[in-house]
Parts: structure tokens; C-alpha cells; sequence
């Protein structure tokens, strides 16, 4: 199972989903590297039929808002294994990051 790498304040513990220069909610200097479990409950999700530029050619595909286990709530692309609907709930787990962020698959 792939860890997913978030970023955590030192001084408050707060989580973020990308590196901050300073913590955004006590101010403090030193955010560092973590490993999340990568595991994660759907707190929505939607399919996306007509897609930006960039994606084009990708539609239709699954975004997810993702509460994290640990706290942290995320945006990613989720994969639906055949024959199976999403729902909100449903546990999701991180496959793998990629350019344009982290892609999750429904368990
Ligand atoms: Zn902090």
C-alpha cells in the first residue's frame, strides 16, 4: 500500500496537502514531510463529462473529496472498479500521485 505524503506544522500538528512556507493556521516556521496512511472515507464525489483542456480525451472520470483518516480532507481523481458505484461513505485508498495530483480507488 502506497503512503500518502502530506505536510504537518511541528509546533500544532495541523495537516496540510501541500508544503507551506509557514504553518496556515498558528504561523509557525517549520512544516514538514509526513506519511499518511493513504486511507480515506468519500465525503463527495462527481463525474466529470466534459473535461478542461487538459483532460480532454480522459472523460468521463471520477473527483472525489476525500476525508483522510487522519484528519486531513483532499481532492482527488477516483477510480471505480467495474460494476461498482461510488457512495458517499465508502472507504478509498491512494494508489498513486500524479502530475496533476493524487489518484484514490474505492475499496
Ligand atoms: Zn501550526
Amino acid at each position: 500500500m502506497a503512503s500518502f505524503e502530506a505536510f504537518a506544522c511541528d509546533a500544532c500538528k495541523g495537516l496540510f496537502a501541500r508544503p507551506q512556507s509557514a504553518c496556515r493556521r498558528c504561523g509557525a516556521p517549520t512544516v514538514l514531510s509526513v506519511n499518511l496512511s493513504g486511507r480515506g472515507t468519500l465525503a463527495s464525489f462527481t463525474t466529470i463529462r466534459v473535461a478542461p483542456t487538459a483532460f480532454q480525451g480522459q472523460e468521463p472520470y471520477d473527483i472525489a473529496v476525500i476525508d483522510l483518516d487522519e484528519g486531513l480532507r483532499i481532492t482527488a481523481r477516483l477510480t471505480v472498479p467495474e460494476g461498482r458505484e461510488a457512495g458517499i461513505g465508502d472507504p478509498a485508498i491512494f494508489e498513486e500521485m500524479r502530475p496533476y495530483g493524487p489518484a484514490f480507488r474505492l475499496i
